[in-house]
Parts: C-alpha cells; structure tokens; sequence
C-alpha cells in the first residue's frame, strides 16, 4: 500500500524518533508499504517518520543511481560497489570521514527543492536489516549520502538544516509554500 508522505512543516519531521522493538507489530508489513511508497514516489530513500510512523527505521536504494550512471560518474559516485537496497533498522552511524563533499539533495517531505549539501565521504553504520539480524556496513559517495540524508530525519533533521544561511535565505520562499501546502508532487503528500 502507498502511503502518503509527510511535508515539510509536520511536526513528525522534527521529532526525534524511538527505537524499533523487536516484537514491533506489523514492522513487516510497514516496511513493505515503505518500499511500494519509495517506488511510487520514484525516490531514493524514505524514513519512517516521513510516512508518520516516529520509528527509527529507514530504507535506501541506491542501485537504480547507479544503473543510470555513465562509466565515470559510476566510478565517482559509487566507489565501493553497484548500490544497495536494504532496509536499516535501529541504526547507529558509529564512523564518519574527515573527508567531505557536496551534492545536490532533496527530499520526498520536500516536493521540488533540491540543494547542495555537504556531508562525510564515507561512513560505518551498524543496524538490524529487514530479517532484523544485525549488519554493519561501511559505504562511500552517493549511498554514504543517501543513508545519512535518510538517518537525520531519525533525529529529527533536514537537509535544510546543514546548508548556509544564504542558501536557506535563497530558499525561503519556495518553502513557505511547501509549508502552506501550495506545492505539486508526483505521489500522495500530506
Ligand atoms: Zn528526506
């Protein structure tokens, strides 16, 4: 089932959320519902709380990037592989690099912004995945960025938080209509 997506100025985006417990009921099919919603929202990442639920629980898939990528942008973006499709539970980022870049961003709660963001390079992650076995994984370029995006709305952060007061100054505008709801998405928004 496709849910629909919390916009930005919902008070579910800025709250930090709980951990998953094991016995969660209906964690399965919440999941499964996240993915049909990332699909239909022809998106990258979806966290839990972007779909009201205030659980730390994230999905990314990074694969389709890398599919539509040439040769060069593939060996850039994507130095550790042909990206993931996994769903990260109870997450814990335990490393990040030193080295950082930028990218631009957006974001499924903010339908038709897109920004440059500057974050790590690389990062280890330590989480439980769909079966909730315990995973720790250490990734780079495009799926580090991906997951981190995904693992600040856990905390209760957006994107718009890390970049520069000019750039949010640039971008007040078009927020408060986001905020109002004067906005067009693709997929079901609320
Ligand atoms: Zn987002």
């Amino acid at each position: 089932m496709i849910l629909p997506v919390m916009a930005y100025g919902h008070t579910i985006l800025r709250t930090p959320c709980t951990e998953v417990p094991a016995d969660f009921p209906g964690l399965a099919e919440l999941v499964e519902n996240m993915w049909q919603t990332l699909a239909g929202a022809r998106g990258v990442g979806l966290a839990a709380p972007q779909v009201n639920q205030p659980l730390r629980l994230f999905i990314v898939e990074s694969r389709s990037t890398f599919n539509q990528l040439g040769p060069e942008e593939r060996a850039r973006l994507f130095p550790d592989g042909a990206g993931i499709r996994e769903t990260f539970i109870n997450p814990r980022i335990t490393a990040v690099s030193a080295e950082d870049w930028e990218d631009e961003e957006g974001c499924l709660s903010i339908p038709g912004l897109w920004a440059p963001v500057r974050r790590p390079w690389s990062i280890t992650i330590e989480y439980q995945d769909a079966d909730l076995r315990p995973r720790r994984r250490t990734c780079a370029g495009l799926t580090a960025r991906m997951i981190q995006h995904e693992y600040d709305h856990l905390e209760g952060r957006l994107y718009l938080d890390l970049l520069s007061p000019l750039q949010r100054k640039l971008l007040a505008g078009k927020l408060e209509k986001v905020r109002k709801g004067r906005y067009r998405a693709g997929y079901p928004i609320k």
